[in-house]
């Protein structure tokens, strides 16, 4: 009978490995810039290496642009816009990017692969993410690149011309989706600069458009480092500029531009709070948090780094959330079973660690689960604080990690002040059994993005953007067409 069964020993529940085969990335030992339709060399003669964060092995010598290979990037989208693509029919341009969609649905598993060789991001996350949002975004700014006057009654749309744009690290080919469907669907070119950790889906991605039949020069893929795209941004025949990376640059450009007629967005740092009511749903709630903030090793701008529990439940939900922690699996980005993968470099690494070590000087109690970390590669355990403080550093900057702060608060009046009180304004979350207060925080929080019960959800309609010093435009929606055209200021 099976109540005279002895008790079962404790069951070991180690996942088989589950690693995704790399054998369809097939990476050139050295990759130049594409300007004008072709992979060239550069003119610095320059090249630097990408590497594997998971492993620190070289995937990759990548060219270096200098300002001469800017220039020449420029003059190829100048001359491709001025030939042709600016006068091109929005019919005929959507055709373009709707083939470039389905390309990316078609190669996708090629390009997560890469993705996460490159970033150190978890196969998971770039296979069921990343990709399909890319492809979405094509998708979604071809549907609108016949239909612009709709969009603007009454408005003339027109496209700018030339548009730079530099991108960061976190989502290396969904930044640049987000920057190139909508410049392409609106009838400007351009020239995007992919960040330097992080270069290999960006230059997969020029040959797709090549594949495509894209008009030489339409798009230019240049890269290097921070003179790179100081360069691009700069060059006086580049008619708008799209950033998006951290707020010190983004303040740089912004300075940089003043005075000249170039259009800029900025899409820049965040903090953002994640505010739990003692009414939320705990266990989704907890999964929520999880979400927020280790999704992408919490390289997301928009991370929910500031946790804010309402005291009554602050110390139940403290103790599920370090109980979820460890279930956490961290590791091979590669396996298809992991949660948390590689921090993207060692200077990311560098920074969080400071800002770690900084918290617990400051007072604030850390919890890590005890797992093993791989020898090789850049790595962080999962981490909360609680006994945070608003003036502690973890509070205040963003650690672009996966490290939670946890503070508490009691009245909803508390919670808002306390959410608001960070000089970045990019989203935020609530989690609350009542429709009215969501929509009364949501008009109290000072984010671009407020998410309801749920987290860390993107669609390429819905537009995206920040205030304060998270900068300003929106990426997405309608509102993303507004960045690249001129003639409709609303
Ligand atoms: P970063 O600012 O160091 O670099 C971003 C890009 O700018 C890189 O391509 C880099 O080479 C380039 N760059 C560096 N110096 C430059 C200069 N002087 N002129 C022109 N370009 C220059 O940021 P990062 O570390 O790559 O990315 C992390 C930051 O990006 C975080 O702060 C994060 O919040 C932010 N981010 C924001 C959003 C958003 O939508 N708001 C999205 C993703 C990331």
């Amino acid at each position: 009978m099976a109540k005279n069964l002895p008790a079962p020993k404790s069951l070991d529940w180690a996942y088989a490995p589950s690693r995704e085969s790399t054998d369809i990335v097939k990476l050139e030992g050295r990759y130049g810039l594409f300007i004008d339709g072709k992979f060239r060399a550069p003119l610095s003669r320059k090249y630097f290496q990408t590497v594997n964060p998971a492993t620190e092995e070289p995937l990759a010598q990548v060219a270096s642009a200098n300002a001469a290979d800017v220039n020449r990037a420029v003059k190829a989208a100048r001359a491709a816009f001025d030939n042709g693509w600016g006068d091109l029919s929005g019919v005929e341009r959507a055709k373009f990017l709707f083939r470039i969609a389905r390309m990316i649905q078609e190669r996708s598993r090629e390009m997560a692969v890469l993705e996460t060789l490159d970033g150190g991001k978890p196969i998971r996350e770039s296979r069921d993410v990343d990709l399909p949002l890319v492809a979405a975004h094509f998708f979604y700014y071809a549907g609108w690149a016949d239909k612009l006057e709709y969009a603007f009654p009454g408005l003339k749309p027109e496209p700018l011309g030339v548009a730079g744009q530099v991108i960061p690290w976190n989502f290396p080919l969904m930044m640049l989706a987000w920057k190139i469907a909508p410049a392409l669907a609106a009838g400007n070119t351009v020239v995007l600069k992919p960040a330097e950790t992080t270069p290999l889906s960006a230059l997969l991605f020029a040959q797709l458009a090549s594949e495509a039949g894209l008009p030489p020069g339409v798009i230019n893929i240049i890269t290097g480092a921070g003179e790179t795209g100081a360069a691009l941004v700069e060059h006086p025949d580049v008619d708008k500029v799209a950033f998006t990376g951290s707020t010190a640059v983004g303040k740089r450009i912004a300075t940089s531009l003043a005075g000249t007629d170039k259009r800029l967005t900025l899409e820049l740092g965040g903090k953002a709070a994640h505010v739990i009511f003692d009414d939320a749903p705990i266990d989704q709630a907890i999964e929520g948090v999880i979400n927020g903030i280790f999704f992408n090793q919490g390289h997301v701008c928009c991370a929910g780094s500031r946790l804010f529990v309402q005291e009554t439940i602050h110390d139940r939900f403290v103790e599920k959330l370090k109980r979820r922690l460890n279930t956490l699996r961290v590791g091979d980005p590669l396996d298809k079973n992991t949660d948390v993968g590689a921090i993207n470099s060692a200077e990311q690494l560098a920074r969080i660690s400071e800002l770690v070590e900084a918290g617990q000087e400051e007072g604030a109690e850390m919890y890590q689960p005890a797992c093993e970390l791989p020898g090789n590669g850049f790595w962080f355990r999962p981490t909360l604080f609680t006994g945070v403080s608003q003036s502690h550093r973890i509070a205040q900057e963003e650690i672009f990690g996966p490290v939670l702060s946890i503070m508490s608060f009691r009245t909803p009046d508390e919670a808002v002040e306390k959410a608001n009180n960070t000089p970045y304004g990019l989203s935020a979350g609530v989690w609350t059994q009542k429709g009215s207060r969501i929509l009364w925080m949501a008009d109290r929080l000072q984010a671009g993005v407020v998410w309801a019960n749920t987290y860390n959800k993107f669609d390429p309609a819905s537009p995206f953007g920040g205030y304060k010093e998270s900068g300003f435009g929106r990426e997405g929606g309608r509102h993303g067409l507004l960045a690249y055209l001129k003639g409709v200021d609303e």
